[in-house]
């Protein structure tokens, strides 16, 4: 599967597959979280903000930008997402929230009401 944009069907994914063995996350702080290639739908408590978001590894997302608001961006060495979605598909619709800053294990949140899976 892949996921594209709700708007204008840009796909914004590499292939992916469900993870079912959720062992093989990882919350270490400045790691990836979900290994590449993956997704779960996110039920747990990781961001409880971003429950239900379909989370990816950030190098599978494709023909997206950082949004252009850069009041979104904020972050110490990385995108820290506590603004809001700072992630656009490659025509600036929203759809999710990148989490890559040093203090937080690494991931993207998408948001399941902008983005589909085809
Ligand atoms: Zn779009």
């Amino acid at each position: 599967m892949r996921l594209a944009c709700q708007t204008c069907d840009t796909v914004i994914s590499n292939e992916l597959i469900e993870l079912k063995d959720l062992s093989r996350l990882n919350k270490k702080d400045g790691q990836d979280y979900i290994p590449k290639g993956f997704f779960i739908i996110d039920n747990q408590e990781f961001y409880l903000r971003l429950k239900g978001s379909i989370m990816v590894n950030i190098k599978d997302l494709i023909n997206s930008k950082y949004h252009s608001d850069v009041s979104r961006l904020n972050g110490c060495c990385g995108r820290d997402g506590l603004d809001g979605m700072n992630r656009t598909c490659f025509n600036n619709h929203e759809i999710g929230t990148e989490m890559s800053d040093c203090w937080m294990p690494h991931c993207v949140a998408l948001n399941p009401h902008l983005v589909k899976f085809i």
